[in-house]
């Protein structure tokens, strides 16, 4: 039975429920009353639920696909104003008893070098990811109780953290690996991580057993339930995401969004941020192999349905997508992109892009200061702020924060004085001309005038080398 406040995984992601959604969302399609009701309902700002969300999804008409991007677009802007947090994956290891049937990192694949990151190798990569101007890391790992224990995830966060290097720190750890227990959670929070990732894959039991055929990733009900895992041990800020192409796109998007209520029903806040990846090229993989790919277009109408479903909830899109793909998805809610990623095991320190043991290929190649530039051209801020997590503001006070619309005084100075340390420290000439020239226009849009002041100050502060400053 479906109850959104259940801890039981097959009780609040419920078959029945989606599938009863999923005939509702086919009936009503055309049911113009009812869609004008739910557009009606988006536009108070504070979320829609799975049911209609799916009834949005299912809909073709061209004037409310329109609608609805235009609203997608307007509340971006008022919760995350042009602001782009930036950050960069960190592959420890990809030693993995798995068998996910997508990922390279499968166990049966035997012909790629498995490798995992000494401390010093960590330093390595560390200090190459602080000299492109990184701040925020997620890091990744295979699941592998032998090679990469919980012990050696804590050692590498406490390396990353540790790590100085002329003006560059990493200020913020998210981690994305495997699902695991309530004791490991707390040890995680205890290292002071940001916000714990855990991709459902799908959220379709029968094919995600399918498609996890051996190891501990098989259990599905233990992974489901591994964000309230969490948040018992004291992690607030959980990062969800569906890696589409596996399932039927309409099936994932009432999952998503009811894990969403889940979380929120249960502890009182929703996702902390929501990652949209799609299935792509890998060393033995083939996208084409699965049969519900999707197209961009469907691409973004999901990007903008989440985004008007869960407006509170930062939406995650990595190099996994081209420039092209994530132009269009900037402009209809994502709130963070990665740059200059490297998805393989040590890839920072190597000159030339090491493939034999990346995750998948990077679409978007493009240099961290290139990306950077390039998000200025087109209107956007980019920010390598990680204030709220080292200021305590997180799970609800985070998220009281975004719904008062107070966050603007912090958020918006926060990306213009990280914005400055980048350009000092690591930006081309030409991205710091641009740069400074967009921080001095965008002063004048932090709302209260205490704040901007101090703001300028400080601005000016870091142009004489001093670091470091937050709201
Ligand atoms: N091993 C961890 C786990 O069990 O959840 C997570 C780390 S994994 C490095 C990060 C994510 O990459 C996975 O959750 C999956 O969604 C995604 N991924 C795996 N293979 C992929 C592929 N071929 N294309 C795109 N994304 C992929």
């Amino acid at each position: 039975m479906y109850n959104p406040k259940s801890l039981k995984a097959e009780e609040f992601i419920n078959h029945e429920e989606i599938l009863d959604t999923l005939k509702f969302a086919e009936e009503n399609k055309n049911n113009m009353p009812l869609i004008r009701e739910i557009l009606d309902k988006a536009k108070e700002r504070k979320g829609i639920d799975h049911r209609m969300a799916s009834v949005l999804l299912a809909c073709d008409d061209k004037v409310v696909t329109e609608e609805m991007y235009e609203l997608a677009r307007q509340i971006k802007k008022d919760f995350y104003g042009n602001r782009i947090v930036m950050f960069a994956p960190l592959y420890l290891s990809n030693y993995c008893v798995n068998g996910c049937v997508y990922c390279p990192y499968h166990h049966q694949n035997h012909h790629i070098p498995r490798k995992k990151l000494t401390q010093e190798e960590v330093r390595r990569e560390v200090i190459a990811l602080q000299d492109m101007g990184h701040k925020r890391l997620a890091i990744e790992a295979g699941e592998d109780p032998v090679n990469n224990p919980l012990e050696y995830i804590l050692e590498c966060i406490d390396t990353i953290y540790s790590i100085k290097h002329k003006n560059g720190a990493i200020r913020r750890v998210n981690v994305n690996i495997a699902a695991t227990t309530v004791e490991n959670y707390r040890k995680l929070k205890d290292a002071g991580i940001g916000t714990y990732i855990l991709f459902q894959e799908t959220y379709h039991k029968e094919s995600y057993e399918a498609l996890h055929p051996t190891g501990p990733k098989h259990n599905y009900a233990y992974h489901t339930e591994a964000m309230d895992r969490a948040m018992e041990g004291g992690i607030d800020d959980v990062g969800l995401g569906v890696l589409f192409g596996l399932e039927l796109y309409k099936y994932e998007l009432a999952g998503l969004l009811m894990h969403a209520e889940h979380l929120e029903a249960v502890h009182g806040v929703g996702p902390h941020t929501i990652s949209m990846p799609r299935v792509k090229k890998a060393d033995d993989i083939d996208p084409d192999a699965f049969d519900n790919g999707i197209d961009d277009e469907t691409f973004a109408k999901l990007c903008a349905l989440i985004r008007i479903s869960v407006p509170y909830t930062g939406m995650i899109i990595s190099t996994r997508e081209s420039q092209n793909v994530r132009a269009r998805l900037l402009e209809l809610g994502i709130s963070q992109i990665s740059g200059a990623s490297r998805t393989s095991v040590g890839g920072y320190t190597d000159e030339i892009r090491p493939t034999d043991t990346e995750q998948f290929d990077v679409s978007d190649k493009r240099t961290l200061d290139e990306v950077v530039r390039w998000l200025m051209e087109s209107g956007f801020i980019p920010s390598f702020c990680t204030a709220c997590y080292r200021e305590g503001r997180t799970g609800d006070r985070f998220m009281s924060l975004l719904k008062s619309g107070k966050i603007h005084d912090c958020c918006h100075p926060n990306a213009l004085m990280t914005l400055k340390e980048f350009l000092e420290d690591y930006a081309s000439e030409e991205t710091k001309a641009i740069g400074n020239k967009m921080i001095e226009s965008e002063l004048c849009n932090i709302p209260t005038e205490k704040v901007r002041g101090i703001c300028e100050a400080h601005i000016k502060d870091i142009a004489n080398g001093q670091r470091d400053f937050r709201f």
